[in-house]
């Protein structure tokens, strides 16, 4: 009975991993096969999650949160972009603002009544 006992225990602390489906002991990190992660920290309180689950086990905070990454990915890219931005889009502003009101005094002569 003990040993059996022991093997369902084994069985269910075995972590499969989510690339190539190889079962790995839960106390693993990494996949035996092709090393692969096998767990992913929750950002919020830091407990060790199995990558297919959805929400932490600890604190029930979402594990994967895409756009939040593609926001962070965006500034890390580009993080001047985003701050001069908005420089750029005043200059543009005063820039067509500029143009119009060329453009309005050109045609004001156009428009003037020939003598
Ligand atoms: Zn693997
Ligand atoms: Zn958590």
């Amino acid at each position: 009975m003990k040993p059996e006992a022991s093997q369902l225990k084994n069985t269910a602390a075995a972590i499969h991993c989510l690339k190539c489906g190889m079962k790995n002991d839960a106390d693993r990190d990494f996949c035996d096969n092709c090393n692969t992660t096998l767990y992913v920290s929750c950002e919020a309180c830091g407990a060790r999650n199995p990558r297919d689950v959805s929400r932490c086990k600890q604190c029930r905070q979402a594990l994967h949160r895409p756009f939040w990454r593609l926001r962070y990915w965006w500034r890390r890219t580009f993080p001047r972009t985003a701050r001069i931005k908005p420089a750029y889009f005043a200059l543009f502003a005063v820039l067509v603002l500029l143009v119009y009101r060329v453009v309005l005094f050109l045609a004001s002569f156009e428009s003037a009544p020939p003598q």
